[in-house]
């Protein structure tokens, strides 16, 4: 889908609002991220069905041009379709006109571009890790969300009401003054609004054009080294050498305890069953919602610490240095995956991103295999070895002795020179994909291997002749066949 760009000198924000729906509110808006659910099952359903039809079809040995045609998955082809089937089809007949047609809308355009990134995935267009077809969503699991992108969206003048098409008008936990004042001077264009159930609340969130405002950074000059770490959660080490470090909250690791408190109470209480069709008693709703609120408090807890570090370090700084962390390997460490998604370590690079472009100043990111740590600050000597347990770095070349995350912070303030160097321009905020690459001393200069090879498209749409589970079965039959000669 064609990407929305604003016009220029403005920006797209979000503005994002809890909501205090009364009952009836509350039961029209589960009702609209249904309905989205529903057209997009809806959706998946129709599609696929032309797949495993054409698989039946070539079973029976019809040749190619006989069988039954592909069905499009565009999201025009399949409002046109839905809106037919909507009339007819009997899971939809007798509610579907009680919500807004931005509802079923919200969940066609989500398997439009589920279908989408699926095909573009099978044909090697797509970046990050290899797509499966879209599937069912279920009831139990869905988040539920729904978006308005026609019809009556604003904010009441009040400041303490929003409006929404077919929802009404809505109470608004926190004044919405931030947006209004940008709506009241013109600034500000309403595209979008977001429903969703999130933590245990609704919030409602609106994307907005609005007026490019640039954030005056107190020290333009002055860069930043970040080095993220558990035992603090950030080591900051500016150009003029000193160095702060901000500790890490760790709010889940507070709250385990009360966390194993409220999960011992819901276990012992009556749970549901989907094998017996048992349904939870009052006691483990409550007993559950009581565990569900500790863990909402701990989300909370961690945006917020995290959106004020972030701020405050984008607020200061010109150009902000970063390790590029593999965030989703690192989770793959069991020992260390809940203390690394307890500290945010993702979120936080997420944050620093956009907030250095929102601010005009510049993000860089060091290169995954910068020895950060393990080169010296003082003579840049690197050490072939660092155990993670050695907490002071000790050069052998100078001598220097020196904390192990201040020295890993000092040498990534340093690349910001280098950076500097490598771009001679206009030094306007660049996100990391266009982050100047920092060359790496020392033969740590290992480009990472690209894992998956770029397979060849298919024929035709990327439904393929074949399932993707019969392509399964092939490979893995050409293996073990390949095993078997491999071993007579
Ligand atoms: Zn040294």
């Amino acid at each position: 889908m064609k990407k929305f760009q604003p016009q220029p000198g403005f920006v797209v924000q979000a503005f994002r609002f809890a909501l205090d729906p009364n009952a009836t509110q509350e039961h029209a808006l589960r009702s609209h991220c249904g309905a989205a659910r529903a057209a997009y099952n809806w959706a998946v359903g129709w599609v696929t069905a032309s797949w495993w039809q054409r698989k039946a079809e070539a079973t029976y040995g019809i040749p190619e041009a006989e069988l039954t045609q592909w069905r499009p998955w565009s999201l025009p082809s399949l409002r046109k379709e839905f809106n037919q089937a909507k009339r007819t089809d009997l899971r939809f007949v007798s509610w579907w006109e009680e919500n807004s047609k931005e509802a079923y809308n919200t969940g066609l355009a989500n398997a439009a571009a589920a279908f989408d990134n699926y095909a573009k995935s099978k044909q090697g267009k797509r970046k990050g890790k290899r797509l499966g077809m879209p599937r069912f969503k279920s009831k139990r699991k869905a988040r539920l969300a729904c978006r308005f992108t026609t019809g009556t969206i604003r904010v009441e003048s009040g400041g303490r009401h929003v409006t929404l098409p077919r929802l009404g008008t809505i109470r608004v936990h926190e004044p919405t003054d931030k947006l209004l004042v940008k709506v009241r001077a013109g600034t500000a264009r309403m595209l979008s609004a977001t429903v969703r159930h999130e933590r245990g609340r609704w919030f409602v969130s609106f994307s907005v054009e609005v007026a490019r405002e640039l954030q005056r950074v107190t020290r333009p000059d002055a860069a930043v080294g970040i080095d993220l770490g558990i035992k603090t959660l950030a080591v900051l080490a500016d150009s003029a050498g000193e160095i702060r470090t901000v500790a890490n909250p760790r709010h889940l690791a507070a709250a385990l305890k009360q966390l194993r408190r409220t999960s011992r109470t819901v276990s012992r209480r009556q749970g549901p069953d989907r094998r017996t069709g048992q349904k939870a008693s009052k006691r483990w709703e409550k007993a559950n919602a009581a565990r569900n609120r500790v863990h909402h408090r701990v989300a909370n807890l961690r945006a917020d610490a995290l959106h004020k570090l972030t701020t405050a370090v984008t607020g200061e700084y010109g150009t902000v240095v970063v390790e590029d962390l593999n965030v989703a390997g690192m989770l793959r460490n069991r020992r260390l995956a809940r203390h690394i998604a307890d500290a945010g370590f993702g979120e936080i690079h997420r944050q620093l991103t956009y907030k250095t472009k929102r601010n005009g100043c510049r993000i860089v990111a060091a290169d995954r295999w910068y020895p950060s740590s393990k080169t010296c600050s003082g003579c840049g000597a690197v050490k072939a070895k660092l155990p993670l347990h050695i907490r002071t770095y000790e050069c052998d070349a100078c001598g220097r002795v020196i904390d192990r995350d201040d020295n890993a912070a000092l040498n990534l303030v340093a690349l910001a020179v280098l950076a500097a160097a490598a771009v001679t321009g206009t030094g306007v905020a660049g996100d990391q994909d266009t982050a100047p690459a920092v060359s790496k001393p020392r033969g740590a200069d290992q480009k990472t291997r690209a894992t998956r090879t770029c397979r060849k498209a298919s024929t035709g749409r990327a439904g393929g002749a074949t399932l993707p589970h019969q392509r399964q079965t092939e490979t893995r039959d050409r293996t073990q066949t390949e095993a078997l000669t491999l071993w007579s």
